[in-house]
Order: C-alpha cells, then structure tokens, then sequence
C-alpha cells in the first residue's frame, strides 16, 4: 500500500501507472510510453464489447510480451452478469490463470464469488462500475477478498483522503480520459436508444448526440436547444484530466493511476501515457522539501500542451476540487478538433527507420518523433522507399516505407510514434 505519510514532509511513493490495451497494438504502445500496468478484456465478459480484445491465445502472448517488459496485466471482466452469463466463466477464469494473468478486473458480486472460488490464486480488483464512494463501502469490498478498488470517478480529492485514512488495502483512482454523465456507466440512456447495453459493453454514447426539444402537443416539431447555429450536446462533457493535480493525488496515497481509453487509438494511448509517464517521473525526483505542500507542486508547462494535443473533448476535473458544473460540458461539438495527427508508427530501427503510415505522409513534410518523456524531435522528411527500394514521395495509410529525414531519426525506437501539425506541409 502506497499509505500516506503523517507528515507530508515525507517523499511519498510514486503510484503505478495503468493504462489501456484495447489491441495487442495499443498495448505495445502503452508499454512503449512507460505503463506500469495495462488493461484489457477478452472476447467475454468486458465491457468495451467492441474495443478489439484479446482472444485466448493473443491475449497469453500478450501477458508473456508484458511480462517480458516488467508490466503487470489485468483483465477486466466488468459486465453487470446475467444468469445465462455464468455458463462459461469457469473455463475462462481458468484460461486466465493458465495466461498468468496478475488481476482480474470485477464488477459483479456474482462473478467475484465465483472468481474466488474459481482462481483464488488471482487477485481481484474491484472495477468502477461497482460505485464505491464511501469508507465504508470500501471496507466491505476489502472484506469480500477484493485487494484493490477503482474508487467511483465521482470523489473529491478530500473524499479520497478520507477513504484512504480507513483502509488499507489498494487504491487507484481514474486521472484521465472519458467520463459519463452518470454514475460512472450505470446508465440506461444506450440501451434505451440502440438497444446497446453500457453495462454489457457495448455504450454507443448517445450521451454525445445532438438532441432538439419537442413539446408533447406538437409532434414533428423539433426545436431547437442551441448554444450556436451548431446545435447543443447537452450531456456532452469534457474528459477528465487530473494532470495538475498529481502531485495531491500521489501524496494522499493513492496506488495506482488509471487511464481511460480501451476504444481510442494508439496514439491516445501512447500520447497520454507518455505525459502521466513523465509527470510521475518528475515528481519522483523532486526533493523531500517539496512535498512539504503537494499543492504547491507546479509540473512543467511543456506537460499540459502535450497533454492537449493527444485528442481530446477538453478537459475537466470533475469532482476533483469542487462539483462540476454547466462549464464542464461542450455544448457545441461533440469532440475538440486536434492540432496534431498521427503519421507514423515505428517498425523497425535504423538511419532511416522503417515506418508504417497511419496517415498521408508525403516527402517535405514537417514531422516530430515523439520520445518517451517530454521531449520530441523534429524532423524533414527527405526521401521515402518502398520495402522493395523503389522511391515513393507518398505513403498512405498502412504503407511502410523506409524513412530518409533531416535530421535523421536514429534516435527513433521500435513502436514509436511519428505526428505533425494538422493542416501544415
Ligand atoms: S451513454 Fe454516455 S453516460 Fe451513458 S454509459 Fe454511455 S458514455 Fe456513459
């Protein structure tokens, strides 16, 4: 347990960072970025139904290459079961202890019993979806054989001390990504207009439509709820991001820091673990003077623009410092446009790296690697070749190339990630 300090004078431990693998894909990249630990589910039992997933035998390959690296893995079985649900859970548990799986991700009391009973040897922890917002859920947890809790993305910073001064057991805590207008997925809204069960996995986030009014003697007549000639989503809301308040987070004993994103794209993942990655990594170094006052910790700048350019609907501290309110919506779009895309994404090392495209990249094109940690390099795109040495001036996407750049990019590594500005040569 990472357990607070009575005086805050005392270095604290630096949490874990847990990041999602929604694809073998993804979940090399996070790693590349510095996870500690990753997600993901299998093709039963999670939500996030159309995330990708790992079958069986992928996702053993995926413990062993985690593993390999010193990452921990955690599988998320975190639907809201049904009866019918319970025909093949045995054998799948007993399939994740045959991977070496470290955790199982639970929501459900009926699956946590079975688990226990199941794969004792595993241990479980207890997902969002289980709302648990009080000390004294939290110690009921712990008493259930539960050994770490995703505490409900609805506690305030003060909230989370509080728990954290009554339990002992492990605690994480959701810093970034998407967040729902209800309690953290308990929400019908999907199921009711698609016929899509959040709480089987398969949200088609009818939060982020565009809705009109109608008044009931008047149908057919759509008016409209409009903040500009957009429109309005009004269920909309910003992406949490606790960047900022990090270090508060780290000296108030949290374990694990978790971000959200099973469905985003390699470059969220890669993005925004980088960032966390480099916050802790600052943080870590920092003297025992400093966090005399966790508060008054400033991260440098260069962390929150990189954090803005990962993609995402603004950001929002939730409940973190006080309750959200109308200004942690967007009325008027349902995603902020990003400034930077993705290009490339690094397949094999070299003076001239051999990249796959995952957009148009073109010979003269501005591009920046992104390094672990905060830096990125800049660098012309010269000349392109084909596997089969023929010089191409275009790739698109799903192309490799060999990539000539000035300056060359030998510093550039496996599974890393090429951008550039949006809009620009
Ligand atoms: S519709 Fe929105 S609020 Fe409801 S579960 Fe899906 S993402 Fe969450």
């Amino acid at each position: 347990m990472n357990k607070k300090e009575s005086s805050k004078a005392h270095v604290p431990t630096i949490p874990e960072l847990l990041a999602p693998a929604g694809n073998f894909e993804k979940m090399v990249t996070a790693i590349h970025y510095g996870a500690d630990a990753v997600y993901m589910g299998g093709k039963q039992f999670s939500l996030r139904a159309k995330a990708g997933n790992f079958s069986d035998q992928v996702m053993k390959e995926a413990v062993e290459y985690a593993h390999e690296h010193g990452v921990k893995v955690y599988i998320t079985i975190n639907i809201l079961a049904h009866n019918r649900d319970f025909a093949d859970l045995d054998q799948y548990l007993l399939s994740l202890r045959d991977a070496r799986v470290d955790a199982l991700i639970i929501s459900d009391p009926g699956i946590l019993l079975r688990a226990r009973k199941t794969v004792p040897e595993i241990p479980v922890h207890l997902s969002t979806q289980a709302n648990v917002t009080n000390a004294q859920a939290a110690k009921f947890w712990f008493e259930q054989g539960v050994s770490r809790l995703n505490l409900a993305r609805e506690l305030s910073l003060q909230e989370f001390e509080e728990v954290r001064a009554e339990v002992s057991g492990e605690l994480e805590i959701f810093v970034h990504g998407a967040i729902c207008i209800s309690y953290s997925g308990r929400c019908m809204l999907s199921n009711y207009m698609t016929g899509r069960d959040a709480n089987q996995g398969a949200c088609a986030h009818p939060c982020r439509y565009k809705y009109k009014l109608v008044e009931e003697k008047r149908p057919g007549e759509y008016f409209p709820v409009e903040e500009d000639d957009r429109g309005t989503y009004i269920f909309n809301s910003k992406d949490l991001c606790l960047l900022q308040g990090l270090p508060e987070l780290v000296a108030s004993g949290a374990d694990s820091l978790k971000i959200e994103g099973r469905m985003k794209s390699i470059f969220y993942v890669g993005g925004v673990t980088r960032i966390y990655r480099a916050a802790l990594d600052f943080l870590k170094e920092l003297p025992e003077e400093a966090w005399k006052n966790p508060a008054e910790i400033k991260l440098p700048e260069i962390l929150a623009t990189e954090i803005a350019k990962t993609g995402t609907r603004g950001g929002t501290e939730n409940f973190f410092k006080q309750v959200p309110g109308g200004s942690e919506m967007i009325y008027t779009t349902t995603r902020v446009d990003m400034e930077v895309e993705p290009v490339a994404v690094i397949r094999k090392e070299g003076v001239a790296p051999l990249v796959e495209a995952r957009n148009v990249l073109e010979t003269g094109y501005s591009i920046e690697y992104m390094l672990p940690g905060m830096e990125c390099i800049p660098v012309v795109v010269q000349r392109m070749e084909t596997e089969k040495g023929e010089e191409t001036v275009r790739a698109n996407p799903g192309n490799r190339v060999l990539l000539y750049t000035d300056p060359p990019l030998e510093q550039g590594k496996l599974n890393g990630i090429l951008r550039r500005q949006k809009g620009k040569s």
